[in-house]
């Protein structure tokens, strides 16, 4: 496909942004490190899921979707997960559930698409133990007082993804100096398991039933699904060290290769207003109370309206910007009878963007020309700009007003229309924040200007679409 070259990635590996070559063009891979499932994920946690989404929906559009398999993990064993099941009472099988299940919620609302798979942790136990299993055969981890330990000087170019010599590393590192280590380097791959938290027979001859350390669990799930070479790993920028290392040395020992992936991509981090965010100082924001304020287009836009890895402040300006932007766009893709067709293709501007290693803002820039384009030129243009957001995730279809007979009024009472459609709207959010007293008092301010509003579900997404016509 002549489309796919010119793809090029910010390789952390090499430091550059690189021509994406992949091993085979016929299928291939990428892997993203997914959430811990313990608690609503934060806006933070939605970043890599919502760049990624970007990335995947791009390499099936240059490779065609049946030869691109993305896997994206569901980290569901974890001593955070142990404490916070303890905490509420509830089994460990119970918490991760119900979280995993408002992950998929929360993120289905800002336009992710599904991975090819999605692998949890707790159904690869077997895969990590025979990784463990190759690595004390070939000589890269031990056993002491019932760990196995990744012995970190049996692999000399430890440290190249994040930069760092052994040495350095030894001496700037805040690592827990356990007794049991040769040197305070290693990492866990294996570990006892006290009464009460998650066990299963160890590996390695240890009678004592145990867990696996979190960095096993990537590799594990990353070479069962994708192979011991694959294409891209992604993840947050802060797992560059030490999981991303610590994951490339287990499996490139493991498996006696040169790499584990040959690009690693990794996106910046969110703060919020300002600061870093954290529950100390009560800017903790999930995705899942945004939703309750803006929309998921809202969020997405505000995500990606800043190139992935660059750091983004995530700001209430931010948002209303975002928001008030969206809007424009709804009005305009309202006027030229903004219907998504399903033969339109994305723009080359807005391909092209994404290409130069997922440039989103100048995709952006690119749909705010189009989106003039329209507003001058009509329905002509419309096509490829609604097909070029859509392509981006953007959910145009709701771009629409709810209001759907406002254009027929529109061309003998624009400024009714317009009346209307902000009523309804505000009517919508007081229905939202279950503010029934208002929602029926502007049913009535309407009803004095002759307009009947009817409610309908929408019987695909359960939601109420409200229509309106003039009292005959
Ligand atoms: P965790 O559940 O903490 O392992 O994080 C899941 C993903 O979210 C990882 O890829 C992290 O790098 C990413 N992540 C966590 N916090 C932030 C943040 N504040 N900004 C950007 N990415 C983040
Ligand atoms: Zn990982």
């Amino acid at each position: 496909m002549a489309e796919a070259q010119n793809l090029l990635l910010y390789n952390t590996l090499t430091r550059r942004k690189e021509e994406f070559v992949p091993l085979d063009a016929q299928s291939v891979r990428m892997y993203v490190c997914g959430p811990t499932v313990y608690d609503y994920a934060h806006i933070g946690n939605a970043r890599p899921v919502v760049v990624f989404d970007v990335l995947f929906r791009l390499l099936r559009r240059l490779y065609g979707e049946k030869h691109v398999t993305y896997v994206r993990n569901i980290t569901d064993v974890d001593d955070k997960i142990n404490a916070r099941a303890a905490e509420e009472g509830v089994s460990i099988r119970e918490l991760t559930e119900r979280t995993a299940r408002q992950f998929h919620e929360d993120i289905k609302a800002l336009g992710v698409l599904p991975p090819t798979i999605e692998p949890r942790a707790t159904e690869h136990i077997e895969e990590m133990k025979a990784l463990i299993e190759a690595l004390i055969a070939n000589g890269h981890a031990y056993v002491a007082e019932g760990h196995v330990l990744f012995d970190v000087p049996s692999m000399p170019d430890y440290g190249k993804l994040s930069n760092r010599s052994l040495d350095e590393m030894a001496a700037g590192a805040r690592v827990e100096v356990a007794p049991y280590k040769k040197d305070p380097m290693d990492f866990v791959l294996w570990k006892p398991s006290k009464k009460g938290e998650p066990s299963w027979a160890s590996p390695a001859g240890i009678s004592e039933p145990g867990r696996p350390g979190w960095h096993i669990e990537c590799s594990a799930m990353a070479g069962k699904h994708l192979g011991d070479v694959f294409d891209i790993h992604g993840g947050g920028i802060d797992l560059v060290f030490p999981h991303h290392e610590n994951e490339i040395a287990q499996s490139r020992c493991a498996h006696d290769t040169k790499v584990m992936a040959r690009y690693w991509l990794h996106n910046g981090f969110l703060q919020v207003e300002g600061e870093k965010m954290s529950k100390s100082l009560g800017n903790f924001i999930t995705i899942h109370d945004l939703l309750k304020d803006w929309s998921g287009d809202v969020v997405r836009f505000n995500m990606l309206r800043t190139h992935y890895r660059q750091p983004i402040d995530w700001t209430k300006k931010g948002l209303e910007e975002s928001k008030a932007t969206l809007e424009r766009w709804g009005e305009i893709s309202d006027r030229v009878g903004g219907a998504l067709s399903k033969n339109a293709a994305p723009d080359v501007g807005v391909i092209d963007a994404l290409k130069d290693d997922l440039n989103t803002p100048l995709a952006i820039t690119r749909l705010h020309e189009m989106a003039k384009e329209c507003r001058s030129n009509g329905d002509s243009a419309a096509d490829t700009w609604l097909a070029s957001a859509a392509f981006m995730g953007f959910d145009v279809a709701r771009w629409r007003s709810p209001v759907q007979t406002a254009d027929l009024v529109e061309v003998t009472d624009p400024d009714l229309a317009l009346r209307v459609k902000s009523l309804v709207a505000q009517r919508a959010d007081a229905r939202k924040a279950k503010n029934f007293k208002e929602a029926d008092r502007i049913r009535e301010e309407l009803a004095t200007s002759g307009v009947v509003l009817k409610d309908a579900k929408d019987p695909q997404t359960g939601e109420i679409v409200t229509t309106w016509e003039l009292a005959r």
